[in-house]
């Protein structure tokens, strides 16, 4: 609400705004990828004593308001269940936010070695400015699934005394060529090498081993992680920024993490459906994978993973029929959250400010977004939003609403159109984001705990 002149920071316990905030900055620095994320948040639910779905099938006996079960796709995306007082079939309260963020991932076969120097060829994932991802210490996270079934993860670059990575820059002193281009083009996306290794192979036997940086390389990660240069086929290594998200700003406000599109909002709705432990509605997380390349997949919003596993929870409370499942999906409303751009003082050009989101003036409804003429959008209906302003003036909750910048600036898409396929009542809501799709992205320490107060709201 732009004219209420109390903020987020007056308004509540600023300690627990500040505890909170800091669940999340250790949250976002140890689970970067989709994979650990959900690991992340599996360990948090069976500590809490949640029931996976397969023992809630297996069990076959109805749940009890309040008890928390959860299933995931693939290991990539996760879907919790907690039970409402009410009826299932009376209808859910779903929080949605995907847990993809744009990063460069090793091609299926990265490993080569040019000039004496052992590099990994890499393709990016999501939409990056390309000249943004040089010149930094980068983190390789990820598995190898070998030909016998076993699966390893890796992690190197996160620890203190890890090595780091990189995909070099080329020297301003050289650069006069590169600096012309337009930005689109000063870096191209075959030139987003990982430079791993400079050290030839020591006591070679054979003088004429060739490639033998390249060769050093395969016997330590032969050493280290028993694979070989093949096991590259078979695995998902995804090339990150390395280090712990930060705390931002001399007032520590802000913070500067990766991955925060949209592990800001993951993370609070997951700790919301943890937190709010007695809804009148049964509440859903729904935390998705691939929605920086369309949400396409098994493990995207698009699958029916989701439908299926709701079918199953409906079985298990006794309340399943085809019909019964298409009747609740239009009994269910959903906040669909992802991050909204910042107003940026440095661009102001793109933003019509009547209608954009500032940071630390809480959490952002997107009544639509796409681009040029609403295409693409879910454009939430009128009805449901007076609803929500209800309720977040009912729980003193502060919120401002956006649209993605100026009309013709360009625009974005969401899960929030492919929930509402389905006939769910849908609106785009999250957290203002400054330097979105960068290696490091700045949020606001208030957003983000308003909008877990917003989540509670809405579960509650
Ligand atoms: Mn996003
Ligand atoms: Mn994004």
């Amino acid at each position: 609400m732009q004219n209420k002149k109390q903020t987020i920071w007056e308004k509540d316990d600023e300690q627990k705004l500040n505890a909170f905030c800091e669940d999340y900055r250790v949250f976002l620095s140890g689970h970067k990828t989709e994979r650990e994320n959900v690991a992340g948040m599996e360990e948090e639910l069976r500590k809490a004593g949640a029931k996976t779905l397969e023992e809630a099938v297996a069990e076959g006996k109805p749940l009890q308001p309040g008890e928390v079960v959860y299933t995931d796709m693939m290991k990539k995306s996760l879907l919790v269940f907690r039970i409402g007082q009410r009826p299932m079939t009376d209808g859910l309260r779903l929080l949605g936010a995907h847990i993809d963020s744009p990063r460069l991932d090793l091609k299926q076969h990265p490993l080569y070695e040019d000039t004496d120097l052992a590099l990994f060829d890499t393709h990016y994932y999501g939409g990056i400015k390309k000249y943004q991802w040089t010149a930094l210490p980068m983190a390789l996270h990820g598995v190898v699934a070998r030909k016998d079934g076993s699966v390893t993860e890796i992690c190197i670059g996160e620890d203190a005394d890890d090595p780091v990575f990189g995909v070099s820059d080329l020297l301003i002193h050289l650069a006069s060529k590169q600096m012309a281009k337009p930005a689109s083009e000063a870096v191209e996306g075959e030139n987003l090498n990982i430079l791993v290794g400079s050290r030839p192979l020591a006591d070679q036997k054979d003088e004429d081993v060739k490639d033998a940086v390249k060769a050093n390389i395969l016997r330590l990660l032969k050493e280290k992680y028993d694979m070989e240069d093949d096991d590259f086929v078979s695995a998902e290594i995804e090339v990150v920024p390395a280090g712990p998200a930060r705390d931002y700003g001399l007032d520590r406000s802000m913070i500067m993490g990766y991955g925060q599109d949209d592990k800001v909002c993951a993370y609070p709705s997951f700790r919301a459906i943890m937190d709010e432990k007695h809804p009148e509605f049964t509440s859903i997380c729904l935390l998705t994978d691939k929605e920086e390349i369309g949400s396409v997949g098994a493990t995207g919003t698009h699958s029916r993973f989701y439908e299926n596993t709701l079918a199953e929870v409906m079985n298990i409370q006794g309340c399943y029929s085809e019909l019964e499942l298409r009747r609740l999906l239009t009994r269910t409303k959903v906040l669909s959250s992802d991050v909204s751009a910042g107003f940026d003082p440095d661009y102001p050009d793109v933003m019509d400010k009547n209608n954009c989101a500032y940071l630390g003036r809480g959490p952002v409804f997107n009544k639509y977004t796409g681009a040029r003429g609403k295409s693409g959008s879910n454009d939430a209906n009128a009805e449901y939003i007076a609803f929500l302003r209800k309720l977040m003036d009912e729980n003193n909750i502060i919120y401002q609403t956006s649209e993605l910048g100026k009309v013709d600036a360009g625009g974005g898409g969401t899960i929030a159109y492919i929930l509402a396929n389905l006939g769910m009542e849908v609106i785009d809501f999250g957290v203002a984001v400054l330097n979105m799709h960068a290696p490091w992205e700045i949020t606001s320490k208030a957003d983000i705990y308003e909008a877990y107060n917003a989540y509670r709201a809405f579960l509650k």
